[in-house]
């Protein structure tokens, strides 16, 4: 399959049409940005660790009844997705306080939540990716009832298969962002899984392994995805 038309350009991927209507190709950039694009720079091969991170992750969740927009791996950046009509709402499950939650609360990061945390977050760069509350999203159209439910229990879903797995391979999985869009009216897991959007610490040092190297100016970015890449190739090889 060879890419066709530029359709959209995203801040860490490109969509290509393909012959079908209802897919795509994704290619995965090595562009890293933070802060809405305000901070930008580049991680040697991120793309192609984020590409087959999200592929390997998709195809378990896969395995775990959820289904999730991917259909085939091309080459190392590029990946053949179901197009998406993508939900303006954006999933963020949270199992230790950390990042925007510290700041909202006043908290040092790392405290444990004795239960998952759902956010929802309006996604639209120029207005900060503002949170919002259920009824909002119905309220503005973003999202009906029933796809927020359906939406949150897999998202719920997700964290526990994920947890377990990143747990196996010595990774704190702290929180994690999901998008979702609708491929002929059914809910799809959409985007990406990968450290980008991911905080992973080490089990043993909580040492930081994902985008807040690059987003704190930590150093070690390019080996901290190629470290995640390792860890969950190691183990589903085994
Ligand atoms: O910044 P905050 O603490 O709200 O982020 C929670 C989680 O969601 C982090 O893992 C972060 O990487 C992810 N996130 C994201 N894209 C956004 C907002 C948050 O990937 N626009």
């Amino acid at each position: 399959m060879t890419s066709g038309k530029l359709l959209y350009e995203g801040k860490g991927k490109r969509i290509y049409s393909t012959e079908r209507d209802d897919e795509v190709i994704m290619f995965y950039k090595d562009e890293a940005t933070a802060f809405d694009g305000a901070k930008k720079g580049i991680i040697k091969d991120k793309g192609i660790a984020n590409n087959r991170i999200s592929a390997l992750l998709y195809t378990m969740l896969a395995r775990h009844g959820i289904p999730t927009h991917l259909v085939k791996t091309l080459d190392e950046r590029h990946v053949v997705v179901k197009k998406l009509e993508m939900l303006s709402v954006e999933v963020v499950v949270r199992n230790r306080i950390a990042g925007g939650l510290a700041k909202r609360l006043g908290r040092e990061e790392g405290g444990i939540l004795t239960s998952p945390v759902i956010e929802l977050y309006y996604k639209n760069d120029a207005l900060h990716d503002p949170m919002i509350s259920e009824s909002l999203a119905v309220a503005m159209g973003w999202a009906t009832e029933a796809q927020l439910r359906d939406m949150q229990s897999q998202a719920l879903k997700i964290n526990q298969v994920l947890q377990n797995f990143f747990d196996s391979i010595g990774i704190i999985l702290v929180d994690f962002k999901l998008e979702f869009g609708l491929y002929q009216g059914k809910l799809l897991l959409g985007d990406e899984i990968s450290p980008d959007g991911c905080r992973l610490w080490d089990k043993s040092s909580l040492e930081k392994i994902d985008k807040d190297r690059f987003r704190r100016d930590l150093g070690g970015e390019e080996e901290a995805y190629q470290e995640v890449l390792r860890r969950i190739e190691a183990r589903l090889s085994d």
